[in-house]
């Protein structure tokens, strides 16, 4: 380009020449996204050296917290469930409209992120004993929030019933302005088409077609659900395996086909009663995005507050991770998974969000465990 320069003689053509130039160079300049949606998706694949190398098997973690709009896998659902929207013509951009959601945190978090982006507002309906960073976060992002009693899902107050409400009593006549869509990550198939297109094909991808198991918790069920739908036929030897906190009927579904099982204390009372300091997955019903998976989970594994603390603590010393309690979860799972199937296994977890979201309740839990030097893989692993 510079020897066809040199070759003008004439100095308006050589300007304009310089000019276009100049342009088509500043298009070119590498890696530009897109505003904050174009940070969504290709997360990285980690592996966990330090539980690779006490396990002998591999275990890699997608960095699901390193989604550049809300720091978790909720910025894909954020962005699947508005997309769909806009292209229903649900929701059109800097109208006003208002989009509602019940969510512990991290969903309303990339909502709100997404709404600030394309001139939506948010309103989210939480309960009030999630971590104070989500709901401090959320009004910083301009959303308007509801911490409300946690409750059954009988419950009309209840933080999902509640968003439902709000949506539909502002489509059917209001003084705000717009419309109001009830975003539904529970039920909606938005929620597990973006793991479906998105973080199934990355792992597989990043995995180079070659895994064991896959690990994860679930809230709505729209990851394990997305992810197994994509990798199980094309890998049917894959083993899915639910990461589940205490409280949850999910353990038991997958484990005896039925919520609640008379035997184990903890599953036959409500998630929203058990004390545990675990956010974002375990529940007690059945969602559309979990039940659409459900026949391609092959296990599930119980994990303790204890546990899931103690590899939080672990992942800070040994690797410099530092995760908020689902990650901890499903690393507890992606790591007793390790134990039961032996060396040379390669087992794909997620790190779904940052422990700085997670300050004020998880990690200022200092009981369990004992000091800071006391955790040991067995430990973690005890039950
Ligand atoms: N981790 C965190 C921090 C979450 O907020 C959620 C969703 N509530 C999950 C994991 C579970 O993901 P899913 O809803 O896809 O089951």
């Amino acid at each position: 380009r510079l020897l066809q320069l040199s070759k003008i003689k004439d100095p308006e053509v050589l300007k304009k020449t310089i000019d276009e130039l100049a342009s088509s160079l500043d298009n070119e300049i590498g890696d530009v996204k897109e505003g904050i949606e174009g940070c969504i998706g290709n997360t990285p694949l980690i592996k966990i050296k330090s539980l690779s190398e006490a396990t002998g098997c591999e275990i890699l973690a997608k960095a699901e917290f390193l989604n550049g709009a809300g720091n978790s896998p909720k910025d894909r659902v954020a962005l699947s469930i508005i997309e769909m929207a806009e292209s229903k013509g649900l929701l059109v951009p800097h109208s006003g409209d208002t989009i509602y959601e019940g969510t512990v945190g991290s969903t309303g978090i990339s909502l709100a992120a997404i709404c600030r982006a394309r001139g939506y507002k948010a309103h989210i309906c939480m309960p009030n004993d999630m971590a104070v960073e989500k709901s401090d976060l959320l009004l910083k992002l301009g959303a308007e929030v509801e911490r409300v009693r946690p409750a059954p899902i009988v419950d009309q107050n209840q933080f999902v019933n509640l968003a439902r409400v709000r949506a539909a009593s502002h489509t059917a006549g209001s003084d705000k302005p717009g419309r109001g869509l009830f975003a539904d990550q529970f039920e909606t198939e938005a929620n597990w088409r973006a793991h479906f297109t998105g973080t199934g094909p990355e792992i597989y991808e990043q995995s180079g077609g070659r895994l064991d198991a896959f690990v994860s918790g679930a809230g709505t069920g729209g990851t394990i659900s997305g992810v197994a739908l994509h990798l199980k036929p094309k890998l049917p030897k894959l083993k899915v395996v639910l990461a589940d906190p205490p409280g949850s009927g999910l353990y038991n579904r997958v484990k005896f086909g039925v919520m609640f099982d008379p035997k184990e204390r903890e599953g036959t009372r409500r998630r929203h009663q058990v004390d545990t300091i675990v956010e974002g997955i375990g529940i007690n019903r059945v969602t559309h995005n979990f039940d659409i998976g459900r026949e391609l989970i092959d296990d599930a594994i119980r994990v303790t507050d204890n546990q899931a603390l103690a590899m939080a603590r672990w992942l800070v010393e040994n690797d410099g991770i530092f995760v908020g309690s689902s990650s901890a979860v499903n690393c507890v799972a992606a790591t007793k998974l390790a134990k039961q199937l032996g060396p040379g296994h390669r087992i794909v977890t997620l790190l779904c969000d940052s422990g700085a979201r997670h300050l004020s309740k998880f990690w200022a839990n200092k009981e369990v465990g004992g000091s800071e030097n006391d955790v040991s893989l067995e430990a973690i692993l005890a039950p």
